[in-house]
């Protein structure tokens, strides 16, 4: 079974609609479990209790750059974060992308939530856009590992981040025609750091460019990091399985 290592099936504090179709779709396509992370402060509520009445759902919690105005402390309590389904702290990090005009409240936020996962023992899950420098040098003063969600950034980053002990997550744009430069630094990395994630519903795979992406695609994703990865069937299934349990050492799987 694949494991979508981050979705989004909870956004502006709501499960989305028709979720239990979703998830169907998910399990016919041999998705066996789903990490559903976190990024709007009104998702942190309800996501444990949610992924609780999931067999093999797990959660993230973090609050994304988007809302770096927000002070975490006053959202995600540390008993929060030994909830057993909650595994990591995510997705966090920093997005240059609309400008600087808040990068101090950004690194703020990412700080705080980097200190918050790091006194709760937890991986962390990063986001982060046009903005690799002030990533680096953030994780490089933190003890914290995690992973690279939606990897698009460079060979630097990823030759950076593997140093400090961090995976890597391919995400849908793995298969984009244009997204060459991503295939290549994907077969740079050593397979034992991979991990695979739709962030759904964001990101659709081909061949469902422009549908709304859901967990069941990541098995299209998959087929291109096998091809990239010059793996494929059971072999990769279970490395991928190892190194998203490895990275996540909370999630506990029913078979
Ligand atoms: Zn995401």
């Amino acid at each position: 079974m694949f494991i979508d290592t981050h979705c989004h099936l909870i956004d502006d504090g709501h499960v989305i609609d028709h979720v239990d179709a979703v998830l169907a779709r998910a399990t016919d396509a041999g998705v066996g479990a789903i990490i559903c992370a976190c990024a709007d402060p009104k998702d942190i509520a309800i996501a444990p209790e949610f992924v609780s009445g999931h067999q093999n759902m797990f959660t993230t919690l973090g609050i994304h750059p988007e809302y770096a105005d927000v002070d975490a402390r006053d959202i995600i309590k540390p008993q929060i974060l030994s909830h057993p389904r909650v595994v990591g702290v995510g997705e966090i990090g920093l997005d240059y992308h609309y400008g600087r005009d808040n990068r101090n409240a950004q690194i703020k936020l990412f700080e705080t939530q980097l200190a918050m996962a790091e006194s709760a023992g937890l991986p962390v899950a990063i986001h982060t856009r046009d903005a690799e420098e002030d990533t680096m040098a953030i994780l490089d003063n933190s003890n914290v590992t995690g992973v690279l969600h939606c990897f698009t950034g460079s060979w630097d980053l990823a030759r950076h981040m593997l140093d400090r002990g961090f995976y890597i997550s391919a995400s849908g744009i793995l298969t984009f025609k244009n997204a060459a430069a991503i295939r290549d630094t994907f077969v740079r990395i050593p397979h034992d750091r991979i991990v695979i994630e739709t962030d759904s519903p964001y990101c659709a795979p081909v061949p469902h460019r422009g549908s709304v992406c859901e967990p069941a695609m990541v098995v299209d994703t998959a087929r291109v990091l096998g091809d990239v990865m010059g793996i494929g069937g059971s072999e990769l299934v279970q490395i991928l399985r190892d190194n998203t349990c490895r990275l996540y050492p909370k999630i506990s799987l029913v078979e």
